[in-house]
């Protein structure tokens, strides 16, 4: 066996997912020894409660036909690692209880149940739901793309952040056709250069953040969940379906309403937990059934996504939901023009939790605002116009207030260094961690106010009474941004957005809000859901293998890895195009090929 590099996985109990318990760590898996785990506890739980053509002549042959009596011994494993010392509750014992409601399942002696989305759904909410047996998995999330290997390959003209290169004399070619082996380096639609796309905010993030603007990688097996949130800072996220077994989504509007309303089903629910841990719904631990939540009146949608297929989700908008076998996604964050009002509402809310933001919010929308040949809309434009309007009307108040106060303006005897407003790097987001508000951990972008009796302590401008109990005139306020480059800032973006709205083919539309149920016109049933669901519909999971990427993946100079991605011990370099019709028929080849090796 090749050596090869192991991440960590995490522990998931599923009959706990319901109570917010933090996760324990799990093994420690290659990529490809993690699929051959998930591909083998799949199988399990098949052979268990699921009557197939395989599972019925094994079982044959080792329990001699005799009716289901769950002996764990002759059926092998369970299909859970049973709780410590707690045997009574494993899903071996809960098989062979004569209640059979007890089960995710009917036992495999009822009506042949196919091993399908549909009824795994149903396993998987009765376990979550009934916690009527302990079943544990483990899940392969947040793997870091730079060092497991993105599904993508890397571009070669220094679109990705890391782990690309840049080859001049490939730079100033012409985009490369679809299909070729380059188009997939090149593509912004590879998750590696979304981030650094043309319309693209976080393009201005110039230092690596995994998970963020670094995609991560995901190693799912049946059932490994991954809980209700939404993205840090409210960001869009997009996710990528690699291969393998289908991933069930549950997804609520990103309108405060429905983002509020999963938060109250939340309090309600978990109100003694969240006593302890009142930011418990960014630790990512808890799961709770569409059900539940349509009883509180939060509308949830729901899709099933397959391989080759892009899941998006929208700023604030709550998502969670698990795996239906083993496969692997990529993900990461990405913003265009209208994220920034939601940028704004994330910020506030970390500052009410103290908690620090990935990056700072001031720095981007004055960054932004450096940059305005990069603004193409009005109706997005403006959105920077009124957030720079709202924090520097804001700074401009404060700052006054603290004067009158008798707090002391020491710019003119303290040389800072400017603020750089080209780009976020590396050196700045070091400098921001040192200006974290004690209380509230903003970072003072444009201002600080510190004190006498602290060489270390700042505070923001909201806060500086909550430092210590030093008179005012101890105090003294340092400041980065003077007001006339605020003001100026601010007039300039105003001067261009005025420009954009006389020659903006969109002005007329006016309202910039999306549809959402504030608005009353949500409509039941996710556009486009219920052809997809028509079209899955009993749709038999097929673990007889796992399918490699569908685009070349062993390309010189690629730090995807075809052989660790593709979880087995094939070479993968096919030199197969995503989506193409000839690579499906060569999926079934491969897959006929495989039958029975299971
Ligand atoms: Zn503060
Ligand atoms: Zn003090």
């Amino acid at each position: 066996m090749k050596s090869k590099k192991e991440f960590q996985t995490k522990e998931q109990h599923l009959h706990r997912l319901q109570e917010g318990v933090s996760f324990g760590d799990g093994k420690d898996y290659s990529p490809s020894e993690y699929t051959k785990m998930a591909r083998e506890k799949a199988i399990e739980w098949r052979d268990m409660y699921y009557r197939t053509d395989n599972a019925i002549s094994s079982r044959e042959n080792s329990i001699d036909g005799s009716k289901e009596n769950g002996d764990g011994d002759s059926t092998g494993p369970a299909p859970s690692n049973p709780s410590n010392g707690d045997s009574a509750n494993t899903a071996a014992a809960a098989a062979s209880t004569p209640s059979s409601s007890a089960g995710p399942s009917q036992p495999v002696d009822s009506e042949s149940k196919e091993f399908n989305t549909e009824n795994l759904e149903k396993d998987y909410w009765n376990i979550v739901e009934t916690q009527s047996q302990s079943v544990v998995v483990e899940y392969g999330n947040d793997v870091n793309a730079n060092d497991f290997g993105s599904g993508f390959p890397m571009s070669e003209r220094g679109r990705c952040l890391e782990g690309g290169t840049i080859d001049v004399d490939k730079v100033d070619l012409p985009e490369p056709k679809f299909g070729t082996e380059d188009y997939y380096k090149e593509t912004w639609w590879n998750l590696n250069n979304i981030p650094c796309a043309p319309d693209s905010i976080l393009r201005h993030v110039r230092v690596g953040i995994n998970g963020i603007n670094v995609p991560w990688m995901y190693y799912g097996s049946l059932f490994s969940t991954f809980c209700w949130h939404n993205e840090d800072n409210y960001l869009y996220s997009i996710n990528y379906h690699h291969w393998g077994a289908p991933k069930q989504w549950y997804g609520v509007p990103g309108s405060k309403k429905d983002a509020e309303g999963l938060e109250k089903v939340f309090k309600d629910y978990l109100s003694m937990k969240m006593r302890d841990v009142p930011d418990l719904l960014h630790h990512i631990t808890t799961m709770f059934s569409p059900r539940l939540l349509k009883q509180g009146g939060v509308p949830v949608y729901k899709l099933v996504q397959n391989p080759g297929e892009f899941v998006v989700t929208f700023p604030r908008a709550f998502h969670g939901g698990f795996s239906y076998g083993p496969n692997c996604g990529e993900a990461v964050n990405f913003a265009t023009h209208d994220w920034i009002r939601h940028g704004a509402d994330a910020n506030e809310r970390y500052r009410s939790f103290a908690r620090p933001a990935v990056f700072s919010h001031d720095r981007l929308t004055f960054t932004m605002a450096n940059h305005l040949q990069e603004q193409k809309a009005y109706n997005t434009c403006r959105l920077l116009v009124a957030e720079l309007k709202r924090v520097i009307d804001e700074e401009m108040r404060l700052r006054n207030k603290l004067l009158e106060a008798g707090v002391r303006d020491l710019s003119g005897e303290i040389n800072l260094p400017p603020n750089r407003l080209d780009q976020l790097d590396e050196e700045s987001a070091d400098y921001d961690d040192k200006r974290l508000c004690h209380a509230c951990k903003h970072v003072c972008f444009f201002s600080c106010v510190a004190c006498e009796c602290s060489q270390s302590k700042v505070s923001c401008l909201r806060h500086s009474h909550y430092m210590c109990r030093c008179p005012p005139e101890k105090k003294y306020m340092m400041i980065w941004a003077e007001k006339a480059e605020m003001g100026k800032t601010l007039k300039d973006v105003q001067a261009f957005n005025e420009k954009l709205q006389a020659t903006s083919p969109d002005t007329a539309s006016g309202d910039v809000t999306s549809p959402t149920s504030e608005s009353g016109i949500v409509p039941d049933v996710a556009p486009g859901a219920e052809e997809d669901a028509t079209k899955q519909k009993g749709k038999i999971i097929d673990l007889s293998c796992v399918f490699p990427p569908r685009y070349p993946l062993t390309a010189v100079g690629s730090k995807g890895n075809a052989e660790e991605m593709s979880g087995t011990d094939v070479a993968m370099a096919r030199p197969n195009k995503m989506g193409l019709e000839e690579d499906e028929k060569e999926a079934k080849r491969q897959k006929q090929n495989e039958e029975g090796v299971l």
